[in-house]
């Protein structure tokens, strides 16, 4: 095989113009499995903002007030170092799966491979019908037949589009926010905009980008081979069983030739067009249609199936596959161990998160009669999803200072952030008082049991004026 021939992108013609792929339909057991893995994440997409767990959607991410709800756990901005675990386990794991299972996810989970191989797919060839009969109907003058199938493909795409733009609204505004959006796109004028702008772009996508995704745009496809290795497992052809390639009938007047019989069915059914039989290439998503596809062949010529098979490039020179290996057992560490930090963390978690911050500009004062006065807010963050009645004192060790508060006992709602503004005042006039003093607020119950505690620096002048008589 020469470079040339390797070194073109099926979709993309001598002219630059696009090649428009007409995919052919196979079933088979890794094709239905993938449906099954497809519609299964896409309902989870759909449901996730309708279905509540703990008294909130299963994910919402409420950005004006700073709470996230993921799967029954309540998050705020201050958990943001959460993001470093969730960034950790992406990496990890996409070097994990990347190394030991090639580029799975792309066949399998990427939301481009589910819509685009799993319901785009699906509902042309329902209305356009075998891909002969789609190329035909595209070289057709308009007429009345093609006008219908063609708008009613349109209308169903953009509906689809829209149902997958209103839910990934629905995440940041919740259900109630994208419900009035729709019947009153300016009542959230920033959420109908990317709902307008996801649909746009979805139709598009649908429409006319496609497979374009995955071979100009994409980038994970562009380092997929540095993180791969002849270990790792990907589709691939059977080259010594394979060859030479021949037709059926030929093979009975030319002898020896191989298994594979040219029949061109991996390529037809190639959602990136390519034969999957001049080795591993960058436009492959691992999808497994080819699989199916040859499988079916080597069924109904009664020879075995697995010409083309998940396999690695070790086990097909007749090597032993090493599963296990140094970078595979160090990005699993490194995977498990992110994971457990993060279940750690959030199981550690308390209930209740204390800080208490210094008014702004207001180190201290110094009141009329020489007192010193701090003054400062509390903020204090329910996790719990059931509301707690708290009050708030000072330590034993801090009981000479007098604790004015507004309000010293509130209800603090589920999931909720609170403010409480306090002053600390120092009245021990006579004494010579230290310029700061570490001061402890604790956090009780209704029943007087302590919640949290929570540091705050008293800061007092240097030398203590005289009161004024
Ligand atoms: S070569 Fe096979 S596995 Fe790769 S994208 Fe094409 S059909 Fe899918
Ligand atoms: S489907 Fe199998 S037999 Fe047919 S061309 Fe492809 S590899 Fe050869």
């Amino acid at each position: 095989m020469s470079l040339e021939e390797n070194d073109t992108v099926k979709t993309i013609g001598d002219d630059g113009e696009r090649v428009w792929l007409y995919v052919r339909r196979v079933v088979g057991r890794f094709v239905l499995l993938r449906y099954i893995v497809s519609w299964t994440l896409f309902l989870i997409l759909f449901l996730a903002p309708w279905i509540d767990i703990n008294g909130h959607p299963a994910i919402f991410l409420d950005l004006p007030q700073r709470r996230f709800y993921v799967f029954g756990l309540t998050f705020f901005a201050t958990n943001a170092y959460y993001l470093l675990f969730v960034a950790g386990l992406i990496i990890f794991g996409i070097f994990l799966s990347s190394s030991t299972l090639g580029r799975a996810w792309c066949g399998w989970v990427c939301p481009q491979s589910v819509f685009m191989e799993s319901f785009v797919r699906l509902i042309e060839e329902f209305i356009e019908g075998k891909p002969a009969q789609r190329k035909r109907l595209d070289r057709e003058a308009w007429h009345i037949k093609k006008i219908i199938k063609k708008v009613s493909k349109w209308v169903v795409f953009i509906i689809l589009a829209g149902m997958i733009s209103t839910t990934t609204v629905a995440y940041f505004i919740g259900r109630q926010g994208v419900l009035e959006s729709q019947f009153d796109p300016w009542s959230h004028p920033v959420a109908t905009g990317i709902f307008i702008f996801l649909t746009a772009l979805l139709s598009f996508d649908f429409l006319w980008f496609r497979e374009q995704v995955c071979l100009i745009v994409c980038p994970y496809g562009r380092f997929q081979s540095v993180l791969m290795d002849k270990h790792s497992v990907s589709v691939w052809y059977d080259v010594q069983r394979g060859e030479p390639r021949g037709k059926t009938k030929i093979k009975e007047s030319h002898q020896p030739l191989g298994d594979c019989v040219d029949c061109g069915l991996c390529i037809q059914v190639c959602p990136t067009g390519i034969d999957i039989r001049k080795g591993s290439q960058l436009e492959c998503i691992q999808c497994a249609a080819c699989v199916d596809a040859c499988d079916s062949i080597m069924q109904q010529l009664n020879r075995a199936t697995g010409l083309v098979r998940y396999s690695t490039e070790a086990e097909l020179k007749g090597e032993k596959t090493r599963y296990f290996r140094p970078r595979v057992l160090a990005y699993l560490l490194a995977f498990l161990g992110v994971l457990s930090a993060l279940i750690l963390t959030i199981s550690l978690a308390t209930s209740l998160d204390i800080r208490v911050t210094r008014m702004v500009d207001a180190p201290y004062e110094v009141l009329e009669h020489g007192q010193i006065k701090n003054g400062g807010q509390i903020r204090v963050s329910n996790h719990l999803n059931e509301p707690i009645m708290i009050s708030v004192k000072l330590a034993a060790k801090d009981q000479d200072l007098s604790l004015v508060m507004p309000i010293q006992s509130l209800e603090l709602k589920p999931a909720s952030v609170n403010h409480l503004i306090f002053f600390l005042i120092d009245s021990s006039l006579e004494k010579l008082n230290q310029a700061r003093r570490e001061v402890t607020f604790v956090l009780l119950d209704e029943k007087q049991k302590e919640l949290g505690k929570a540091q705050f620096t008293f800061l007092a002048p240097e030398v203590r004026v005289s009161p004024k008589q």
